[in-house]
């Protein structure tokens, strides 16, 4: 049920008002171009000045690398109560070829009821749910308690520098709860998908290739590892089973490359060494010390088979599994105020990738549902896009949800 001083926020969550900033924020590049010297930069100098004219606060401009700004913002009632966090990631993936596209790519063309554009769906339409959330908020003038945090990062698609640099600098500290408008359908996600990624590198020994038995391959070392790794994977799948939301756990070689970048590359020589990626995926049912414990292992066993067989491998990132209950009170009041705004029952998924969430939450503790407009399966494809009554829903539900669970009717 819908109260009239809810109905008084809601009036303050203007369609006109989302399309035209989610527009703004496609139409500013801010794909990473280090060739160009191009960051967040000019997206973060934009959602500064419209937090400053609209929400009436000063914001905080950090610093997570050079040229690499997060935009933190607080609203505050002035009366005691929790801390909502609306989190959003400024940075957006490469346009790829622009030929490939059928809109502008940084058009933010409007067009059959969607807005088109690199990032409209991942995430600046978040972005704009996220601001005006805090907007209606503070125009409406119906009574909340606590605090509404805006935390606006950068590099999300990178390592997620803004957001731990966001977590490192205190600014999670008071934090209580938050709301994560990656896209998603407006499905509740309350639990992500943990990532270990990693380095292997073979080491052989350079030879003519005329005459291989004076070398070691390190190709053909690297070809018995990812093979080992694969029946590992099929292993983990069995052992684990299906999670409901999260699926299946993976573990996949993305990049592979003998010799390693750097050296040049000859058909008649055979490279002294060999690299490779690794993106491992993981569910709830696994321990990321034991997984990485387990993969070293099968190196060492492919060593006793083989007294030249050297090999090693670097474990560069370490993104945990995490999830919180259904009954979380922000998972409740968010189901709430979908069912209110929508008419329909929620649909409970998990995000099969991490997100800025997983470091609230890992780190923190911090309970995040991800819950956001556009479509799950067009981030990073051409023609991206974001449905405007999709976006203009997930505004009424962020609205919602954040005046109910300030209010702690959670
Ligand atoms: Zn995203």
């Amino acid at each position: 049920m819908i109260t009239a001083e809810e109905k008084r926020l809601l009036a303050e969550v203007r369609e006109d008002e989302l399309v035209r900033l989610t527009q703004e924020l496609v139409r500013i590049d801010s794909v990473i171009r280090p060739d160009l010297g191009r960051t967040e930069s000019d997206v973060v100098q934009f959602l500064a000045g419209w937090i400053r004219r609209e929400l009436g606060v000063e914001p905080l401009v950090e610093e997570a690398a050079p040229g690499r700004q997060n935009v933190v913002a607080t609203l505050d009632s002035g009366r005691p109560g929790p801390c909502l966090m609306l989190e959003g990631h400024t940075d957006v993936v490469s346009e790829g070829n622009r030929d490939a596209w059928s809109h502008d790519p940084f058009g933010g063309e409007l067009s059959d009821g969607r807005i088109f554009g690199r990032g409209s769906c991942d995430m600046k339409a978040g972005v704009a749910v996220a601001l005006l959330t805090a907007g209606a908020l503070r125009r409406s003038g119906v009574s909340w308690k606590g605090k509404i945090r805006l935390g606006l990062v950068c590099d999300e698609e990178g390592m997620m520098i803004g957001i731990k640099s966001f977590i490192k600098a205190g600014h999670a500290d008071d934090v209580t709860a938050c709301l994560v408008p990656e896209p998603e359908e407006n499905n509740l996600c309350i639990s992500m998908k943990g990532a270990i990624r990693a380095v292997v590198r073979v080491h052989g020994k350079m030879a003519h290739g005329a005459m291989p038995l004076s070398g070691v391959n390190p190709a053909t070392r690297l070809a018995r590892i990812i093979l080992a790794f694969e029946r590992y994977e099929t292993r983990q799948k069995e052992r684990c089973g299906r999670d409901p939301l999260l699926g299946l756990p993976s573990v996949t070689f993305t990049v592979i490359q003998a010799p390693p970048p750097g050296n040049p590359a000859q058909l008649n020589v055979m490279p002294g060494e060999a690299l490779a990626y690794v993106d491992i995926r993981t569910v709830l049912a696994q321990d990321h010390d034991t997984v990485r414990s387990e993969l070293r292992a099968l190196l060492q066993e492919l060593a006793r088979e083989d007294a030249e067989f050297r090999a090693d491998i670097e474990f560069i990132e370490d993104r945990p599994v995490v999830g919180i209950s259904r009954d979380e009170p922000i998972a409740r009041v968010s189901a709430e105020a979908f069912r209110d705004i929508t008419g329909r029952e929620p649909t409970w998924n998990g995000v099969p990738g991490a997100t800025d969430g997983t470091f609230l939450s890992a780190w923190k503790g911090i309970p995040c549902l991800v819950n956001g407009p556009g479509p799950r399966h067009i981030p990073h494809q051409v023609d991206e896009y974001v449905e405007v009554s999709e976006l203009v829903e997930a505004a009424r539900i962020y609205a919602l949800s954040a005046v109910r669970y300030l209010c702690g009717e959670g």
